[in-house]
C-alpha cells in the first residue's frame, strides 16, 4: 500500500462521502429484489464519480515521480478532461488537453471551465485524435521528462486500482454490479475487485462497441482470467451522446421518484437499462443489485 502524496491527501480530504442509497420502487418490492445506488456523484462537484476513482493513483504517480505537467485527451464535453483540469489546478500541476475536433466558434461550458482552470487546449482533427488513442499506458512520443501522459479515459493499471477501492466501501453482500461504459476502464476496475459470486455488467454508452470487450480484457491483469462479466450493447440510444424523448422522460421520472439526478450520456442509459432488465425478468427474486452512479452531471449543461 503506497501512501498518498500529501498534496493529493489534502485534496481528497475535501471530498464528500459516496453513500450507498437504497432505491424504493414498486417494481422492486413486487419482484423481491433490492437495488442500491453507490453515489459516487456525491464525491465532488467537479472531479465527480469515476473520474476521481480513475485519476487518484495516476495523479499520485505523477506527484511522486515529480512530474509538473499532465497531458491527456478527450472530447469537447469530456468529463475526464474536466476532472483533470480541476485536479491539476488544485494540485499545482500544469495540464494540457488534446481535444477532438476543431476549436468551436462558441466555447461550451466544459471548455470554458478547462480554460478557467488553466488547461492548455490543443484541438486536433479526428484522424489525429485516433492516432493519439494508440498511445495507451504511460507513454507517448514527444513527451518531456516533466510531463506525464494519461491515455484516453485514464485507461491504465493505476486507474483500475482507484476504481477497485469502490468495492471496499460496499458493506453489503450483492449479486450484481452495473456500470456505464465509455472506455470500459471503470468496468475493468470493478471486475478486478468484484467478489467471486458477483456478476459485473457494463452498459455501453457507445454504438457498435465490439472493441470494448477486448479493451477491457487488455486492461485486466493478463495472468488472471475473469468470466463473471459482460457488456450489454442494446442501450446506446443511437450512439454516444445521443438521446431520445423516451430516455429523457425516464430520467425526469427517475428524478421525480428518487431525487437523484442522472445525465443522458452515461448514467441515464445505465438506469434505463437496469429498469428494463428488471421488467424483462433478468434478475432473480431475492437478488441484490448495486448500480454505480459515476457522476458526470457537468456534461449535461448545454
Ligand atoms: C467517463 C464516464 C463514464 C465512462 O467511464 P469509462 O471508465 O471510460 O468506461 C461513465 N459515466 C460517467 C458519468 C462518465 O463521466
Amino acid at each position: 500500500m503506497t501512501s498518498l502524496h500529501p498534496r493529493l491527501r489534502a485534496l481528497e480530504s475535501s471530498f464528500g462521502l459516496s453513500t450507498l442509497s437504497p432505491i424504493v420502487d414498486p417494481i422492486l418490492s413486487g419482484l423481491r429484489i433490492q437495488l442500491w445506488i453507490k453515489r459516487d456523484d456525491l464525491l465532488h462537484p467537479v472531479i465527480s464519480g469515476n473520474k476521481w476513482r480513475k485519476l487518484k493513483y495516476l495523479l499520485n504517480d505523477a506527484l511522486v515521480d515529480g512530474a509538473d505537467t499532465l497531458v491527456s485527451m478527450g472530447g469537447a464535453y469530456s468529463n475526464h478532461l474536466h476532472a483533470l483540469a480541476f485536479a491539476g489546478n488544485s494540485l499545482g500541476l500544469k495540464t494540457i488537453g488534446y481535444v477532438r475536433g476543431e476549436r468551436p466558434n462558441v466555447i461550451n461550458p466544459t471548455l470554458r471551465d478547462l480554460i478557467l482552470w488553466g488547461m492548455e487546449l490543443r484541438f486536433v482533427s479526428r484522424s489525429d485524435y485516433r492516432q493519439l488513442r494508440a498511445f495507451k499506458s504511460g507513454t507517448m512520443p514527444d513527451l518531456q521528462a516533466n510531463q506525464c501522459w494519461l491515455p484516453e479515459g485514464g485507461a491504465s493499471a493505476s486507474a483500475l486500482r482507484g476504481v477497485a477501492e469502490i468495492m471496499d466501501e460496499i458493506p453489503i453482500r450483492y449479486d450484481h454490479m452495473l456500470v456505464a461504459c465509455g472506455t470500459g476502464t471503470t468496468l475493468a476496475g470493478l471486475i478486478s475487485a468484484a467478489p467471486a459470486h458477483c456478476r459485473v455488467t457494463g452498459i455501453s454508452a457507445l454504438k457498435g462497441a465490439d472493441f470494448l470487450k477486448d479493451d477491457v480484457k487488455r486492461l485486466l491483469s493478463p495472468n488472471r482470467f475473469y468470466t463473471h462479466w459482460q457488456i450489454l450493447q442494446d442501450y446506446h440510444f443511437g450512439g454516444f451522446a445521443k438521446s431520445s424523448p423516451e430516455l429523457k422522460q425516464f430520467m425526469r421520472q427517475f428524478y421525480a421518484s428518487h431525487a437523484i439526478a442522472l445525465e443522458p450520456v452515461y448514467t441515464g442509459k445505465l438506469l434505463f437499462a437496469v429498469f428494463d432488465l428488471l421488467e424483462k425478468g433478468y434478475f432473480k427474486p431475492g437478488q441484490r443489485i448495486v448500480v454505480l452512479h459515476t457522476g458526470g452531471l457537468q456534461g449535461a449543461r448545454h
